[in-house]
């Protein structure tokens, strides 16, 4: 008797679930998990949808869903013994910090001799498949678009057969009580503007795809027409797939507005994924190992000393945010644990300036270059020398550029670039222009 859990997150549906199916066509008996990872001690809005949604689903799979609150990395084993069970299914999660999560888990649960596959989740094409020719991320939305139309959106996956549902297991599930704990006065009022449950949800598709797509270029920019098809809330829930969607609405709309907007979606998704927040990199900066001279000076000033002069705070922070592509608040939170004068007013606004999203930022296209910079407030390199000895030989001309340095310059003063000192972790000038292509692009969304 071989027995499975598929691990459901933002997939609460019984159409269009690949992992789910495949589950249920691989094994048995499959246990449907869901596990509750958040902080319900202030519930959001989208906690009190997710309870309704949860419900509604727990329903359709005749009450056996097995909700846990916790942490899934330590609960996953453990419900692997509890329900004597040897694989575990999901639909992938394209949030970042959730990707590199699953990787982890995955590659833990794998050791561990369970069976793991994950399937596509909630996108209509992967964001890895859609590249330009030369292998690198569209950072504009129109060539994606078009990218993606060209290579064709995922057709919708299996759907779960109502028979297949005597195979799902029953066990605990806390979903009741952590729901209540987590109800608010203020919850009531939502429910007043709508029904979250699927038959509801296909009211509404049917609906506007039967009448309101075709003025939808026109009406969706008029608050105050229900011309919009107010279908966000169950895609991010996945109660409904923008794969059945765009199958729903038919051949005849695939060009139109409302799949170009869907295709926004698709590209919201994508930039996250690409927005690099690589962790090797963020390492290397707060190591002082970017191969950056000013950059990497100030760095370990900072681990060594609790303390950055304010000149190179900007020129690191700019760094981080703008050619690296990494979120500010990880830089935020790292000077937080290394400054004597971590404080959070300062930091957080100070971040916020330099990554130009605060109030009184400094405009999204100043990005500073930490070679003209080195040459202008560090002429001599006196800085960098102190901190980044290894480059204490080099001439003055290439202290802030090592890796432009002339081959008989470097073989003089025995300095072998990529060996003694890293190579640069991003090209500061393509680097350049695709943060301000990205931030050209986030400007032209918001519009
Ligand atoms: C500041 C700001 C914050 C936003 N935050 C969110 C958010 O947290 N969650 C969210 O789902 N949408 C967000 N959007 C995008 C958009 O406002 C909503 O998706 C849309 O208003 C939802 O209503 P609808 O389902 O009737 O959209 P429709 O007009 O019917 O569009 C259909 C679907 O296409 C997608 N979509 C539409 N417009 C956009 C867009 N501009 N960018 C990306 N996808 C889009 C949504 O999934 C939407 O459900 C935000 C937009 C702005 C300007």
């Amino acid at each position: 008797m071989s027995k499975a859990i598929f691990w459901c997150r933002n997939d609460l549906r019984l159409r269009d679930n690949p992992g789910l199916s495949y589950a249920l066509r691989h094994h048995d008996e499959v246990a449907v998990v869901y596990i509750d990872e958040a902080d319900l001690s202030s519930p959001s809005a989208s906690d009190w949808w997710r309870f309704e949604a949860l419900t509604d689903f727990a329903e359709q799979l005749d009450g056996k869903l097995i909700y846990r609150y916790g942490n899934a990395k330590e609960l996953l084993p453990l419900l692997l013994d509890e329900l004597s069970a040897d694989a575990v299914y999901w639909n992938r999660c394209y949030e970042p910090k959730a990707m590199a999560r699953d990787a982890e888990l995955k590659q833990q649960l794998k050791d561990s001799g369970t069976t793991v596959a994950s399937f596509p989740g909630n996108l209509l094409v992967e964001p890895w498949e859609v590249l330009k020719g030369d292998e690198t991320p569209y950072r504009v939305f129109t060539p994606f678009y078009k990218a993606a139309l060209k290579q064709g959106f995922a057709e919708p996956y299996d759907n779960v057969e109502s028979a297949s549902l005597s195979q799902l297991m029953v066990a605990k599930s806390e979903l009741q009580q952590v729901k209540a704990k987590a109800q608010r006065p203020w919850m009531s009022m939502l429910a007043e503007h709508w029904s979250i449950s699927t038959q509801s949800m296909d009211q509404r598709i049917d609906g506007f795809l039967s009448q309101a797509i075709d003025g939808y270029g026109e009406l969706r920019n008029v608050p105050a027409v229900d011309g919009c098809s107010r279908l966000s809330p169950y895609l991010h829930f996945g109660q409904v797939s923008p794969r059945e969607i765009v199958a729903r609405a038919g051949a005849k709309h695939l060009t139109g507005s409302f799949i170009r907007e869907l295709a926004w979606r698709e590209f919201s998704h994508y930039v996250v994924i690409h927005w690099i927040n690589n962790a090797d990199q963020i390492m290397a900066w707060q190591k002082g190992l970017t191969g950056i001279p000013m950059v990497d000076a100030g760095m370990r000033e900072l681990w060594q000393t609790g303390y950055m002069h304010n000149r190179v705070r900007m020129i690191v922070a700019s760094l981080l945010t703008k050619h690296m592509m990494v979120d500010w608040r990880e830089g935020a939170k790292w000077f937080m644990d290394t400054l004597v004068d971590a404080d959070v007013a300062q930091n957080s606004l100070s971040w916020q300036w330099t990554a130009g999203s605060g109030v009184d930022a400094a405009p999204y296209f100043r990005i500073f270059n930490p070679v003209t910079q080195g040459e202008k407030f560090d002429p001599k390199g006196d800085y960098v020398r102190r901190w980044v000895p290894e480059l204490a030989e080099l001439p003055d001309k290439w202290i802030h550029q090592p890796w432009a340095a002339p081959e008989e310059i470097c073989r003089l003063v025995k300095f072998v670039p990529g060996k003694d000192y890293p190579l640069p972790i991003v090209d500061l000038k393509s680097g350049r222009e695709r943060a301000l292509s990205v931030w050209e692009t986030i400007k032209g969304a918001a519009a």
